[in-house]
């Protein structure tokens, strides 16, 4: 049999447990082959043969792809990659989700990209600096045209090129890995220089690509800006407001600091427990496994409930999406905002 995975990235796992208790899928069953170390197992097993790839779909569906085995694993196992890969093979013809296909369609040419951007108001097309620009995203240039408006307006020394494609995240995390990065130096190629973007994914992802020093998200950008914010008001008190981090951002790219200190300008900054901890978004995990991601984000939507917030700042599109959905479903009355759109407000 062929090699399917990476053989040096299954190698380094040495079968410690210690990203266990990290995985929220094992929290949710607590069986070994929903764990990041029983998944290896069984990738282990489809590379030499021993089983059929067949017996890992269920596994590469129910594994939010979150990443939060790699920042606690010893051994720098880079799980996120062998997903992946997993995926790559197993994603193919009638196993490839219907929804999964239609995003594929929309997002991988330029008519669809170009539909995206017309349906919504976003960021005006500008020249500023030629080799500082920001990046739209697919969906969330859609789903939140707000968010690239109020990045423009902060830094208008970040020129906008509307013209410009997807970054081909949505790809490499659903089965087509080399096809997520060739768009991802197209990207990069299209927008010379450094590239910032709102969505901690798609930073992840671009930053894998064409290097980490050519992309920054936004809080990264921000924070190396001099400008100063005034606290945030919500009928006559200064906001309370935390944080969900992005699973990509933070497991991917460490960065978790830069937010929380830029939210500490804008309001009374308060810890939501497991911040850290995935929404359940994940990419297109909410469309595609929805009973199971109504599980990850439940404990979740209950700590916010507690914590009596005025906001919940996100940096990643789809987690904004995920606690809009569940904290309605839930009658909460918290809203959740980028953090871009947050500066905004504390700029005014
Ligand atoms: S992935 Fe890392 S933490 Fe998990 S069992 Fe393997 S070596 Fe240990
Ligand atoms: S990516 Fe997330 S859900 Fe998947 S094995 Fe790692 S921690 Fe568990």
């Amino acid at each position: 049999m062929s090699e399917k995975f990476s053989q040096d990235k299954l190698d380094r796992c040495i079968s410690c447990g210690y990203c266990l208790p990290a995985c929220p899928t094992y929290q949710l069953t607590g069986a070994e082959e929903s764990s990041p170390r029983g998944r290896i197992t069984l990738m282990r097993a489809v590379q030499s043969g021993k089983l059929e790839p067949e017996n890992l779909l269920a596994e590469s569906g129910f594994c939010l792809g979150c990443r939060a085995c790699e920042p606690v694993c010893p051994a720098g196992v880079e799980y996120g990659v062998l997903l992946e890969e997993a995926r790559e093979i197993l994603w193919q013809g009638k196993n490839r989700p219907l929804i999964i296909r239609g995003l594929f369609l929309i997002v991988g040419n330029k008519l669809g990209m170009k539909l995206l951007g017309l349906l919504s108001p976003m960021a005006k097309e500008r020249k500023s600096n030629p080799e500082l620009h920001l990046m739209l995203g697919c969906f969330e240039r859609r789903l939140y045209p707000d968010v690239s408006k109020a990045a423009a307006k902060l830094a208008p020394e970040v020129s906008v090129c509307k013209e410009q494609g997807c970054c081909g995240a949505l790809h490499a995390h659903n089965g087509e890995l080399e096809k997520g990065k060739e768009m991802a130096r197209q990207l990069g190629e299209q927008l010379p220089g450094t590239i910032i973007t709102t969505a901690g994914g798609c930073a992840a992802h671009l930053s894998s690509v064409i290097g980490r020093d050519r992309v920054k998200e936004f809080s990264e950008y921000w924070s190396t800006k001099e400008s100063s914010v005034s606290k945030v008001q919500n009928n006559g008190h200064t906001i309370r407001v935390g944080l969900q981090d992005s699973c990509h951002l933070r497991n991917g790219m460490g960065v978790t600091q830069e937010p929380r200190e830029i939210l500490k300008q804008l309001g009374d900054y308060v810890e939501i427990p497991n911040a850290g901890g995935c929404c359940g978004a994940a990419g297109s995990y909410s469309l595609l496994q929805k009973p199971n991601s109504r599980k990850v984000v439940s404990q979740k939507v209950k700590d916010i409930a507690a914590l009596n917030l005025d906001y919940v700042a996100t940096v990643n599109p789809g987690c904004t999406r995920q606690l809009v959905t569940e904290l309605r479903r839930a009658k909460v009355k918290t809203k959740v905002i980028h953090l871009a759109e947050l500066v905004a407000m504390g700029i005014k």
